[in-house]
């Protein structure tokens, strides 16, 4: 096992990592740009080394500085927590290369799955359902109007090398495909500087369903169940909840069984997510793999007792799993409300600044995971979520019983957070029924807020 694990990450998920390794008895190094000296992540850890100024460039996503932090304090292994590094291979490489354990895939399953056309070529060899569209690249509007007429509008248009829900364009008509072409390109090269574009069947109406996988250097690969991630604004998830109430046990199984087929034939190692969309006849379809801990590995972690980061760090130290698929036990329902620093009834502009007062919500079922305190000032460099809140209960109507409760025990003053919407979601027929899909926030959105330009 490792003596010592660098975080190479923020906020809330490096207060995580530092968690589990502190029950597991392992030394942490943390590590901060100018902007977050007085971080908890800092404070909790137990060495911090300042590696540059707040621009992510300069710090949390400089590969030479956070090396050199894991030398000079002799750190064994680097967990890279998500965003950030995290799936950037050339970094899974230079740890190993500089034989420091990265906690997580190695760099060449990175690469693959980072690499969506190619992801898509490998399920689609293995046998694992994709969503009808190009081999590979379209390189021109008129290949993308050719293959639109064979597979049938609506299509969407996605960047090769896309993330973060960013450079994806809809068409319903040759017109506004060929118009969306040059925008999708240049928006895909300024987000991840690589323009290619692929192109797939756009699925109306679809539920984002994901399944956590585990898979250990011996070739052992379980899986633990879905999280139904539809609630999503510009294809950000917002709101998580484990299971699903569009999968059946039978579905579960299938779909499961799909997502070991794709760890298998990517060569998975580590904790990772096969994500799929699932169509309203029951249809399912892989969209890509993440090789990352997720924000969302909470809702799993609760419905399965399972701690995901310790169970990584004992994959990356070369354990074999503990568990067998049969001893996994799926127990009641656990949901995640995602809690930014944005006001939602101006069209979720960011808020930054120093939160005046606090109060965390507590009581049977709930987890917050969270790196703000009183007085904290937010800094504007990085991503705006300030907290999950997680609730468990032994039924769905538990568990939202539970996070209402908590939502509306929770404050936060001093900036605009998004507990509002949260709150309009979970009242929503759409999510009590449990019959919704990744449109249903964009309905809410019209709805609650229909004064607010939003496009
Ligand atoms: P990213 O890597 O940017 O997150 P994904 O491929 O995971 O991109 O897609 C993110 C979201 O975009 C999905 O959860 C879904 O809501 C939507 N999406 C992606 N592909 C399609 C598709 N072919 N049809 C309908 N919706 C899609």
């Amino acid at each position: 096992m490792f003596t010592k694990i660098l975080i190479a990450n923020r906020g809330e998920i490096a207060l995580r990592i530092i968690r589990a390794c502190r029950e597991l008895g392992i030394h942490t190094v943390a590590v901060y740009s100018d902007a977050d000296g007085d971080s908890l992540h800092v404070r909790f850890a137990d060495e911090a080394v300042c590696i540059g100024a707040a621009a992510p460039g300069e710090s949390y996503l400089n590969v030479p500085r956070i090396i050199s932090a894991a030398e000079i304090t002799d750190a064994d292994a680097i967990h890279p927590g998500y965003g950030f590094l995290s799936e950037i291979p050339h970094f899974a490489e230079i740890c190993n290369s500089c034989n420091i354990t990265f906690i997580g895939p190695p760099a060449d399953v990175i690469a693959r799955s980072g690499d969506k056309s190619k992801a898509r070529e490998i399920m689609k060899e293995h046998g694992v359902p994709i969503i009808p569209g190009s081999d590979g690249i379209v390189a021109n509007p008129d290949e993308a109007v050719d293959l639109a007429h064979q597979i049938g509008y609506p299509v969407i248009l996605k960047a090769l090398a896309g993330g973060g829900g960013r450079g994806m364009r809809v068409a319903h008509t040759d017109i506004s495909l060929r118009k969306s072409f040059g925008t999708a390109q240049s928006e895909a090269e300024r987000a991840f500087g690589n323009p290619h574009l692929y192109l797939e069947k756009y699925i109306e109406r679809p539920r984002h369903v994901e399944f956590q996988i585990l898979a250990d250097h011996h070739g052992n690969v379980i899986h633990l169940g879905e999280r139904e991630c539809s609630f999503q604004r510009r294809h950000q998830k917002m709101l998580e909840e484990a299971p699903s109430t569009a999968v059946s046990p039978e579905l579960r199984k299938k779909m499961g069984e799909s997502a070991i087929q794709a760890a298998k034939a990517f060569e998975y190692r580590n904790a990772g997510t096969i994500e799929f969309l699932l169509d309203e006849k029951g249809k399912y379809y892989f969209i890509e793999i993440n090789t990352r801990i997720q924000v969302e590995h909470p809702v799993t972690e609760t419905i399965t007792s399972i701690d995901l980061v310790k169970e990584q760090i004992a994959i990356a130290a070369g354990e074999r799993l503990r568990f067998e698929q049969e001893e996994i036990v799926i127990r009641g329902h656990a949901i995640e409300c995602r809690i930014n620093a944005e006001d939602p009834s101006r069209n979720f502009m960011p808020s930054c600044g120093k939160i005046t007062a606090l109060h965390l919500p507590g009581g049977p079922g709930i987890r917050i995971d969270t790196h703000i305190y009183e007085e904290y000032v937010i800094p504007m460099n990085y991503d705006s979520m300030l907290a999950k809140v997680i609730a468990w209960g032994s039924t769905r109507e538990e568990a939202t019983a539970r996070m209402r409760r908590a939502l509306h025990e929770m404050v936060i003053e001093g900036v605009s957070s998004t507990i509002p919407f949260q709150e309009v979601i979970l009242n929503s027929r759409q999510f009590r029924s449990g019959k919704f899909n990744t449109a249903t926030v964009e309905q809410l959105l019209e709805a609650s807020y229909p004064d607010t330009g939003r496009h």
